[in-house]
């Protein structure tokens, strides 16, 4: 099988003399007696070139985009051709011929829709093998941090039969003779696992039945969750921090020409290190009202003011201390200010808003009963999560962070679906 033999594209940039690649055809361009084929492969494009007269040239007449071919060259330098080398073609050791291919990466035919359509094509595009790549880094790097700082891994169900974040964006789907929810977060599965292993941290796919399409919002996402038993609001606040700033150094480090080919300037990565902007609720009204808007102590602060805050500062701000009624109940009240909760969001810079949400836990059994009241909940739904208080409760905190919308920001993407390989929102569930 020739094609055992081949070498990368990215190593055969590095040699010379004779070498075998392997790919899928990305540009061609034919003349009266050269055919110019570049090639791609998951590492990097290479020009090949084709003279008439051959058997190679034959084949290479009937390639059209995305056929995919097995050649044998010399390889040369050349200024002019992307990585500074093409190879002659001195043979096509295997092909296939693949029908005329539906997209054409140059033409105004980005549409976006259109490009969702043939998602599992336009995923072959340096666009999205750029994004992959830096998505790839994103993840391990999620994982890394959280493994070399005591944390262990563990998975919640994504069947559940109470909701984390609220009734309106649950998915409700059959069971047997019941019905039951997809998860919208793992959270109150990971409390439970710190009273056994007390930090914890899972990756998993969330489910909102968002009804709108944002720019920042799918209907299955995946998140970072982490629960920290004996760690106060200070404490969730270093981590976020420094969870954030290894996967960007991560990505700085490994994806230096992802970032390039997406046209992402990296300068405002270089800044992402610890300490981050600390700026309380409040303080985030005062500078709201300042600017302009129209908001009041007690408003949420949504998308659009996120983003006004964001404009004002070079750095991820952690904005903390929310008031209790447009926070989750499970989240803890300052004791000294029983109307604001010990709770921050991160929110990432230059527009993009938040990223992770999080905060101290109500750790107090009594407390928690009484807050799920005056939320207008019944206790008896959450049962088993008040549990957890009857038997030696610890104060704890933890957080969930996007990891779609982190590669967002990182990659410097206009949405979060160019994110992600197959999204899934309100109006698009194929391919
Ligand atoms: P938003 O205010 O943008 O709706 P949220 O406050 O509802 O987000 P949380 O419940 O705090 O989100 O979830 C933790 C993190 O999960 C968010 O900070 C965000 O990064 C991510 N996230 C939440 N909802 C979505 C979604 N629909 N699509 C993608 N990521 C999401
Ligand atoms: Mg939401
Ligand atoms: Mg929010
Ligand atoms: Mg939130």
């Amino acid at each position: 099988m020739a094609y055992k033999s081949a070498i990368s594209i990215a190593d055969a940039l590095r040699s010379s003399g004779r070498a075998t690649v392997r790919g899928w055809v990305y540009r061609k361009r034919e003349l009266k007696d050269k055919i110019f084929i570049v090639l791609r492969d998951s590492t990097g494009i290479i020009q090949l070139v084709f003279s008439r007269g051959t058997p190679a040239f034959d084949v290479a007449q009937r390639l059209n985009l995305e056929s995919s071919l097995v050649a044998t060259g010399i390889l040369k330098e050349e200024p002019r051709a992307p990585g500074g080398k093409e190879m002659h073609v001195e043979s096509v050791d295997w092909y296939y011929i693949g029908s005329p291919y539906p997209i054409n990466e140059d033409a105004a035919q980005a549409d976006s829709e259109y490009l969702l359509d043939v998602r599992h094509l336009w995923l072959r595009s340096r666009k999205m093998q750029a994004v992959l790549k830096i998505r790839h880094t994103v993840f391990g790097a999620v994982h890394e941090y959280f493994r070399r700082n005591g944390y262990y891994e563990v998975q919640g169900p994504m069947f559940i039969t109470a909701a984390v974040e609220g009734g309106a964006t649950l998915f409700k789907v059959p069971y047997f003779d019941d019905f039951v929810y997809l998860t919208q977060s793992s959270q109150f599965y990971l409390e439970a696992l710190i009273f056994s292993l007390e930090k914890v941290y899972t990756i998993a796919p969330s489910f909102r039945a968002e009804p709108s399409r944002t720019r920042r919002h799918l209907t299955e996402f995946w998140h970072a969750e982490a629960e920290m038993a004996w760690y106060h609001l200070e404490d969730l606040m270093r981590v976020n921090e420094e969870l954030i700033s290894y996967v960007v150094s991560k990505v700085l480090e490994e994806r230096r020409d992802e970032l390039k080919m997406l046209g992402r300037d990296a300068a405002p990565l270089e800044n992402i290190r610890p300490p981050f902007y600390r700026i309380s609720y409040d303080e985030a009204i005062e500078i709201l009202q300042k600017k302009g808007v129209k908001i009041n102590w007690g408003d949420d602060i949504g998308a659009d003011e996120e983003r006004i805050l964001t404009l004002q500062f070079d750095k991820p701000i952690q904005l903390y201390g929310f008031p209790e009624k447009i926070k989750a109940f499970y989240h803890r009240n300052d004791p000294k200010r029983p109307e604001v909760t010990l709770s921050v969001d991160v929110l990432a810079p230059e527009g993009y808003g938040e990223i992770i949400g999080g905060g101290e836990r109500i750790y107090d059994e009594g407390e928690l009963v009484d807050k799920i009241r005056r939320f207008g909940y019944d206790p008896k739904d959450y049962q088993w999560y008040i549990d957890l208080r009857r038997y030696g409760s610890v104060p704890h905190s933890g957080f969930g962070l996007g990891v779609d919308r982190l590669v967002m920001w990182i990659a410097g993407l206009e949405h979060i679906r160019d994110a992600v390989p197959f999204p899934r929102d309100i109006r698009r569930k194929y391919p």
